[in-house]
């Protein structure tokens, strides 16, 4: 019998990518957003799920970063086509002990996240459970002016760049899994907020999107999610180990913990930058737009041919997360 260990995450989704498309789907299951024909133009479609004991442990976790991380990591999914958020369908399984300080924790978080980001509350559902799950189902648009990136476009030649810094969320994991955190300051407080509150990257998706050939969020891990660029164009890439912006609060937290920073930010998941791929004559003009939006962007390597994604000089032990396979 083959098991969900044998075939892998993607092998599932791929099973169900047979019987899905039609008439109006513009693109279908393998981006991070479906786009869909609307009369107004088109609209995003996006849906990603939050479960206790493999997304967080409820020991763990504030409810209100939970709720505000559910809907936050779905704006990622829109930003990363270059789309504004629009209605949010927010659905919770349940197990009986829950208290309704956990409820109205998780609704404020929530909450905190639609006024950031301009994102209405449109209905959902609620069941009970064994286990906490929280799944947010979100629309999208595409500005008026823009248009919706997809995973496939990169080009050999292209520039791979990348929006601030890596490796944080991961941190923030570390220092969660190892419990004790005091004592690592201000660089520890930061990478445990970042882990709790990733910042999906609206405004540079926007600015990024009439000028890059392809575009994911980093939610899987940077060799992982230009694993999936490189997947859907047709490419293989190249790293430059020594451009990655390693973010600059992991240094003590690293030492003290006895892991590599390199590690975090090529393969820890959840830091929501936006990964891009650029002609190199485009570059300046999108880096000038990411610094109006607010954020660094860094050239981390180049889109080759073939169909690899290799870090010269850096034994890569994984290449970022996939649900069943255990040792990713
Ligand atoms: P992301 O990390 O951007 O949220 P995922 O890796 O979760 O993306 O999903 C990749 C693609 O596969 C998306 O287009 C998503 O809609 C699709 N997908 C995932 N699971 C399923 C499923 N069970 N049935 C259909 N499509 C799926
Ligand atoms: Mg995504």
């Amino acid at each position: 019998m083959t098991r969900l260990t044998d075939l892998g995450e993607f092998a599932v989704i791929d099973r169900f990518a047979g019987s899905a498309g039609g008439p109006s789907v513009i693109v279908g299951i393998g981006d991070d957003a479906a786009v869909l024909e609307s009369p107004g133009g088109c609209m995003l479609l996006t849906t990603d799920m939050l479960v206790e004991g493999r997304h967080f442990l409820a020991s763990r976790i504030e409810p209100h970063a939970l709720g505000y991380k559910a809907l936050a990591v779905n704006v990622s999914d829109i930003a990363a086509m270059g789309g504004a958020p629009g209605y949010a369908l927010v659905s919770l399984a349940l197990p009986d002990s829950v208290d309704v300080e956990f409820i109205d924790g998780l609704r404020e978080g929530f909450q905190q996240a639609a006024e950031q980001y301009g994102v209405t509350l449109a209905g959902g559902d609620t069941v009970g459970s064994t286990v906490i799950v929280v799944n947010v189902a979100l629309t999208g648009s595409i500005p008026h002016g823009g248009r919706w990136v997809a995973r496939a476009g990169a080009r050999a030649g292209d520039l791979v760049c990348v929006t601030n810094s890596l490796g944080r969320s991961d941190g923030g994991l570390r220092l969660l899994l190892a419990g004790d955190h005091t004592g690592l300051g201000a660089d520890g407080a930061a990478l445990l907020h970042a882990h709790a509150y990733p910042q999906a990257r609206v405004a540079e998706g926007q600015a990024a999107s009439s000028l890059v050939s392809a575009m994911i969020d980093v939610s899987d891990g940077l060799l992982a999610d230009l694993g999936h660029i490189c997947t859907a164009s047709g490419v293989g890439a190249e790293i430059d180990a020594d451009a990655v912006p390693v973010a600059s609060e992991l240094a003590a937290v690293a030492a003290a913990l006895g892991f590599n920073p390199l590690e975090s930010a090529l393969g820890g998941g959840e830091d929501y930058e936006l990964l891009m791929t650029v002609a190199p004559e485009s570059f300046g003009e999108l880096e000038t737009n990411i610094r109006a939006a607010g954020s660094d962007l860094a050239i981390v390597g180049r889109i080759v041919e073939g169909s690899e994604v290799s870090v010269p000089g850096v034994a890569v032990a994984h290449l970022g997360w996939d649900h069943f396979h255990a040792d990713a």
